[in-house]
């Protein structure tokens, strides 16, 4: 893995993959030898409507070392600098980022269970995609409504749920997916990314069915009703 450090990129591509979901494509030459595990991020230096620098952590998405690229995909949820600067940003901008960030590694283990919300998406693609072949598992994600589903590559068995008009981060629709779920006794291992009462809710269930600490990854990604801090 390369050491983190900072990389001064431009934005070469924006497309929308969901009405809420924008995929900004950067590149820079520091790109070429850029390592990351899937799942790792980096962290965007932006500015706030005060004009005061503040950093958001954002997953490394198709890093393409030869094409010295890869792409960020933005939630598009309406509040904050990060999801305003993807809404406004143009190809041509600049942006600096520090990177590879993020302590999440990859599990060996022959099922493997993913529960999160939009913003876990992209991590939740990217380690998909990189899972052993002879692994299988499910991923339970809570979007806004069935246009946002998105492919997920690899093994997985996707399944989502709508909030159908509930704000992000209010409903108990992972847990209640999470009760209806059989997990396997052994050889598993449970990754929770997402507004972090919901992480910490799902995690404490998770354990109270038995996982251990070895068996499970949770991180809280955002904070209903507050910014994240720097
Ligand atoms: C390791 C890691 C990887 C991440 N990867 C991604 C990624 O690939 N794509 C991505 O979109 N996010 C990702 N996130 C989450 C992202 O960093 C947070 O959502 C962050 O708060 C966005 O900053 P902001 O400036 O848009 O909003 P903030 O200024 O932090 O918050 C402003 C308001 O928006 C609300 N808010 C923040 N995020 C969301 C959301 N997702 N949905 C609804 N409301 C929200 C807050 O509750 C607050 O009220 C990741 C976080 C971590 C820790």
């Amino acid at each position: 893995m390369s050491i983190a450090e900072t990389h001064e990129l431009a934005v070469v591509g924006i497309a929308d993959l969901t009405p809420l979901m924008r995929r900004i494509t950067v590149t820079g030459d520091s790109l070429a030898t850029f390592e990351c595990v899937p799942g790792q991020d980096v962290v965007l230096h932006l500015t706030d409507d005060s004009g005061n620098g503040v950093r958001r952590r954002y997953t490394v998405r198709n890093l393409d070392n030869a094409g010295r690229r890869f792409d960020l995909d933005f939630v598009l949820h309406g509040h904050g600098p990060g999801a305003n600067w993807a809404a406004t940003v143009a190809v041509g901008s600049t942006l600096q980022v520090f990177g590879p960030r993020g302590k999440v590694a990859m599990s060996d283990a022959r099922w493997q269970l993913f529960l999160g919300d939009e913003s876990a998406l992209p991590g939740v693609a990217e380690m998909a995609a990189a899972m052993p072949a002879s692994s299988e598992g499910v991923a339970i994600i809570e979007v806004q409504d069935a246009n946002e589903r998105q492919p997920i590559p690899g093994p997985l068995d996707v399944r989502w749920v709508f909030r159908d008009g509930a704000p992000a981060g209010t409903t108990s629709l992972l847990d209640e997916s999470l009760r209806d779920l059989s997990v396997p006794d052994i050889d598993r291992h449970a990754f929770v990314f997402g507004e972090s009462r919901v992480v910490r809710r799902l995690r404490d269930t998770l354990r109270s069915r038995g996982l251990g600490a070895a068996e499970l990854t949770a991180k809280g990604y955002w904070n209903l009703g507050r910014a994240m801090r720097d």
